[in-house]
């Protein structure tokens, strides 16, 4: 990792990734293991190690990882330490209209594969990530700092708030949703707010979830219970309920025992009665998709538009 300076200086890269979460880390791995000479600068003050990337509760935020983000993250070297640290396969899943309307359920076994995904904590990914590009090489890490401007005139400098100046043929956008680096090349987006939000938290439930991926649709919004087993214990679930803004607030502000009734309720008690373990966190969703690529910057990932795929769906 670099250090700070006082005196300003400007380093070359072949690409300069700006944000290392999931997205710009999987992406500086690949460059690097592709032979580049990549600087990832991250905001957080120091990576995520895998020792810090898990506690007994798990991390509210999860991921369905499908089959091909687990090729991915194999060719990466990342999911050999990931399987050590937290990962949960399903291998069924099921999802119904709450108004009894409808129902389908599918499973590996049908599919003819192992398992249909990974229900894995984002700590977790991240942390297998970080592990992998600090010590290549190829990447120079930047933790701790913000990107301050981008200058185009001779070819695409960042200058970060620390005072170093970063140039690169090629400037990566993966500082998330509300992306700065976007903004500054001056990329556009067709946002719209969806009057969305997911309500999400981890409860225990008191049948175990059994390897399946569960979601219902209430009204059209989707709550899914996605199996986390922690330490052996297959009662655990990552909750994510899909709903009105006006809703997700009432949900959140809900004591822990109303949420829990509220949770099995809505979810028809499939895995019986609903604990709450952690306190309910909202995400706003909203849509964002990019107009023209420019040619010096560009950005990636989801978290130019925060949207929850469905359990094992094309997000995976
Ligand atoms: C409830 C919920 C459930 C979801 N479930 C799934 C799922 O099952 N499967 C799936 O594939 N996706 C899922 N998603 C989407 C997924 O979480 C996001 O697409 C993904 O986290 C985006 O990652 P990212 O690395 O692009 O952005 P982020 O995780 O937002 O990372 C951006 C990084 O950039 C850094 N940064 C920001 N600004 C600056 C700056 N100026 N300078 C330096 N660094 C900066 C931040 O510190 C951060 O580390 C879900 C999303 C939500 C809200």
């Amino acid at each position: 990792m670099s250090s700070s300076s006082a005196t300003p200086s400007v380093e070359s890269f072949e690409a300069v990734i700006v944000g290392g979460g999931m997205v710009g880390t999987a992406l500086c791995a690949l460059l690097a293991q592709a032979g580049m000479r990549v600087a990832l600068v991250e905001a957080q003050p120091a990576p995520l190690s895998l020792e810090s990337a898990i506690n007994k509760l798990p991390n509210p935020r999860v991921s369905a990882l499908t089959p091909v983000s687990q090729r991915l993250l194999t060719h990466l070297g990342a999911w050999p330490a990931m399987q050590k640290t937290r990962v949960t396969p399903y291998k069924g899943m099921h999802v119904w209209d709450a108004e009894g309307s409808g129902e389908i359920a599918f499973s590996a076994d049908e599919a003819g594969v192992a398992v249909l995904g990974h229900i894995v904590e984002n700590t977790v990914t991240l942390a297998a990530l970080n592990n992998h590009v600090i010590g290549d090489s190829n990447v120079t890490t930047y933790f701790g700092v913000r990107l301050q401007a981008l200058q185009r005139s001779s070819g695409s400098r960042l200058v970060l708030d620390d005072g170093r100046q970063l140039h690169s043929p090629l400037i990566v956008a993966a500082d998330g949703a509300r992306s700065v680096l976007r903004e500054m090349a001056g990329i556009d987006v067709a946002s719209d707010d969806m009057q969305q939000e997911a309500v999400v938290t981890t409860v225990q439930c008191a049948k175990p979830h059994g390897g399946i991926a569960r979601q219902a649709f209430i009204d059209g919004r989707p709550l899914a219970f996605l199996p986390l087993t922690v330490e052996g214990n297959d009662h655990y679930c990552s909750i994510v309920w899909s709903t009105t803004p006006e809703h997700a607030a009432e949900l959140s502000e809900l004591p822990r025992e109303a949420l829990g009734e509220a949770l099995g309720k809505a979810f028809g008690h499939r895995l019986g009665e609903v604990t709450v373990c952690d306190k309910a966190h909202r995400f706003p969703f909203g849509t964002a998709p990019c107009l023209p690529l420019c040619a010096a910057a560009f950005r990636i990932g989801r978290g130019c538009c925060p949207q929850y795929p469905s359990a094992g769906g094309p997000g995976g």
